[in-house]
């Protein structure tokens, strides 16, 4: 294998601070992370166990000890909520139930970290059914509105052979901690990776190399897992093929958009009870969350401006009917400001400063670099925390800003995602494992590659049966016409 060389940007998790339950804002190597959602976590709520997860004795019902929770007591509370996320996840249900059948991922043992939900769990119970092998799963519950239920999700895959560790709130430390548990295993060792946000795989390069000897290679769903994955690529350090789930379809159009027009009103109401009609708010970005959020705000009565720094967005957000305008035009008059840019300081000090009073700024975007939330833990601004993620940030004049989640995302902080698009992505993601697990030799190489354009449209026929949605079939005559197989793939790999 591949010499392999880590930028340093990341400690050893031993140095990482040691106080449970918080969580370090600006945690190293996700710090510029989608994933930072995990970041979310810095919170917990007032009636959690002082006693750490890490120190608890605790056996689940089969009479196992090979997992890490915060009270596996909760665990029949848990198994309902899983049964309540099956109700809207009935594509993955189906494949399940294929798998049981075929058993296509017979012998894989899959190491994963993500966050913890009823809805990842169920995704778990997929890959731990008789399809699969014994896996080991390393997850982390991060979103800060999901309530106490969610947290104790974990223990109803375990008859399926998923092991958890994760628990609401981790530290720093605690994070690195559980994901070496998950690596680092008496007697067994994972042949696939399933990550989101590059984290476990960092890891695994940084720690454990000898492990990528036995990998078959590594799915990865975020923005910034890919990113990494390809900078390895490019610098020749990728030792295993890689599946891009972050750019497929299924997992670009309905993630963001999507989710993300349902997402944005959900958060907005949990934290401010605010009353759309009427009010102005500007959205920065014109792409896929984006679209999603002006749709959504535009529907409840809302005036919408968008910014955009490229000319194709801005002409479609144009075409949709919103006023196209600098942040600096508009920044006196709007009450919401919703950053979805994808990059950093697009509201900065100066555009904070001249916002009127009550104004609430929040991030659909990327992680927590879009708000430059840095220039307001300045002595002149007095900081009052009136909810769980909600700030108001104070002037000495008295104006006060409405800061949610101290910048981090919106929605992953202080919303739940919608289960149906969750669905999806989780179907998209397991279709990848799939494939990389079951390609013959030689088929994927040491490189990044997206899922074939026909895996997306099976996802997407999958999920059609819940709007009892009826397809139409080309004809011969048209198949031919338009140069297409009539069982698809339908649209060209860069669709
Ligand atoms: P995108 O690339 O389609 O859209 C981003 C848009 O922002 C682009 O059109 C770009 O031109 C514009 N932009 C960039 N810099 C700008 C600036 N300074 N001012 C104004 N506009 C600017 O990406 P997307 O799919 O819409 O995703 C945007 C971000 O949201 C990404 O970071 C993505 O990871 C994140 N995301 C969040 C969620 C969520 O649940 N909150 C879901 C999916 C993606």
């Amino acid at each position: 294998s591949q010499q392999i060389q880590f930028a340093d940007d990341m400690q050893e998790f031993t140095k990482f601070p040691t106080k449970t339950g918080r969580r370090s804002l600006s945690r190293s190597i996700s710090q510029s992370s989608t994933d930072s959602y995990s970041s979310a976590a810095s919170y917990t709520d007032s009636s959690d166990d002082e006693v750490s997860p890490r120190e608890k004795q605790q056996t689940n019902s089969k009479g196992s000890s090979n997992f890490c929770v915060k009270n596996i007591k909760q665990a029949e509370f848990g198994r309902r909520e899983i049964e309540i996320a099956e109700q809207d996840m009935s594509a993955l249900i189906s494949l399940r139930k294929r798998a049981q059948g075929e058993k296509p991922l017979a012998g894989a043992k899959i190491v994963g970290c993500t966050h913890i939900t009823a809805q990842t769990a169920v995704r778990g119970c997929l890959f731990g059914g008789p399809g699969g092998g014994h896996q080991l799963f390393h997850g982390e519950e991060s979103s800060l509105s999901l309530w106490n239920g969610r947290r104790h999700v974990q223990d109803a895959p375990v008859p399926s052979g998923v092991a958890v560790f994760a628990w609401k709130g981790e530290s720093e430390d605690d994070f690195w901690w559980c994901i070496d548990r998950c690596v680092n295993v008496d007697g067994w060792q994972a042949n696939m990776i399933l990550d989101d946000g590059g984290d476990l795989t960092h890891w695994v390069y940084k720690k454990y190399p000898s492990v990528f000897k036995k990998i078959r290679g590594i799915v990865e769903e975020s923005v910034t897992g890919v990113h990494r994955l390809y900078q390895l690529s490019k610098a020749g350090k990728l030792c295993v093929p890689a599946m891009n789930v972050n750019d497929s379809v299924t997992k670009q159009k309905f993630d963001n958009l999507y989710c993300c027009r349902e997402s944005i009103l959900d958060g907005l109401k949990r934290t401010t009870d605010v009353m759309f009609g009427g009010k102005q708010v500007v959205v920065c970005g014109y792409g896929e969350v984006g679209k999603g959020c002006c749709a959504a705000l535009k529907a409840l009565g809302a005036i919408v401006y968008v910014t955009e720094i490229d000319p194709i967005c801005a002409l479609q957000a144009c075409m949709d009917g919103f006023r196209v305008v600098k942040l600096s035009e508009v920044i006196r008059q709007v009450d919401v400001v919703i950053t979805c840019t994808g990059n950093k300081n697009v509201v900065t000090r100066e555009h904070l400063d001249r916002m009127k009073n009550s104004c609430i700024v929040c991030n659909m975007g990327h992680s927590n670099t879009e708000i430059d939330v840095t220039s307001l833990r300045m002595p002149e601004l007095t900081w009052e925390r009136v909810r769980s993620q909600v700030d108001h940030v104070i002037w000495p004049d008295g104006k006060r800003v409405v800061l949610l989640a101290e910048g981090r995302l919106l929605n992953l902080s202080c919303s739940t995602v919608p289960t149906f698009v969750l669905s999806i992505t989780a179907t998209t993601q397991a279709l990848a494992l799939i494939e990389l697990y079951n390609a013959p030799e030689g088929r994927y190489k040491q490189d990044v590659y997206l899922l074939p354009k026909k895996m997306d449209e099976y996802v997407a026929s999958l999920h059609l049966p819940s709007f009892d949605a009826h397809l139409t079939e080309l004809t011969d005559d048209q198949a031919k016409y338009l140069g297409l197989n009539k069982n698809g793939p339908f649209k060209p790999n860069y669709y």
